[in-house]
């Protein structure tokens, strides 16, 4: 089996049995997923779901982001840990979205990379899920699942995973396949146990079983 038919049979077969995993970060507008997105980096997106209610109930919009100061942020997303660093980056973001955007978000892959505190896993996270582009999110389960499942050969850096799925994924793809390879590390092929192959959907063609 070669990595694109076993691409296309793992996407086939998450797709039965997550048919409509999506995003586990809330957000009903654009910026805000670019706020939770910076907010879960070292944190449950159940965590952020919670700290963003109150950061949103005292600035509801782009413009009252950006006219806090930065410790008036961290006050309020400290419980998400890195308080300083993502508040800073937040408010410089929504400053730059408020200035240069007209409140709203950039359209491309490469306007949103130069973000304060986005990187490639966030920018793909945007463009997929607000944009309906193709998209591939590398975030910690999407490597190690397709490091155990075979669809890369022990490559642990981010873009490296990346690039290496770009080229056997449909583009369109991309997108819902990450999102439920989250949802399959978290309930099945997970991280801090051993993974639960007898009760996996992908037994019979993941890598670590053949
Ligand atoms: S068979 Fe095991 S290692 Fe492979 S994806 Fe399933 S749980 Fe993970």
């Amino acid at each position: 089996m070669t990595k694109k038919q076993r691409a296309l049979e793992v996407i086939r077969r998450l797709k039965e049995e997550y048919p409509d995993a999506g995003c586990t970060l809330d957000y009903d507008q654009a910026w805000k997923l670019l706020v939770s997105v910076r907010l879960a980096a070292q944190c449950t997106d159940a965590r952020v779901n919670i700290v963003v209610e109150d950061l949103y109930a005292k600035y509801p919009d782009v413009k009252s982001l950006a006219e806090a100061e930065p410790e008036e942020i961290e006050a309020i997303v400290k419980p998400c840990g890195l308080g300083k660093s993502k508040a800073r980056d937040i408010s410089a973001c929504m400053r730059i979205l408020h200035e240069q955007y007209n409140d709203n978000i950039p359209e491309t892959f490469e306007e949103l990379l130069k973000l304060p505190g986005v990187g490639r896993k966030s920018a793909n996270l945007i463009m997929g899920d607000v944009f309906g582009k193709p998209a591939i999110v590398t975030d910690t389960h999407c490597i190690r699942l397709c490091n155990r499942i075979g669809l890369v050969d022990n490559i642990k850096e981010p873009k490296k995973v990346e690039m290496a799925l770009w080229k056997i994924i449909p583009p369109e793809e991309g997108s819902d396949l990450c999102h439920r390879l989250v949802y399959h590390g978290r309930d099945v092929c997970t991280a801090r146990t051993a993974p639960h192959c007898d009760k996996c959907c992908l037994s019979d063609v993941c890598k670590k079983n053949i």
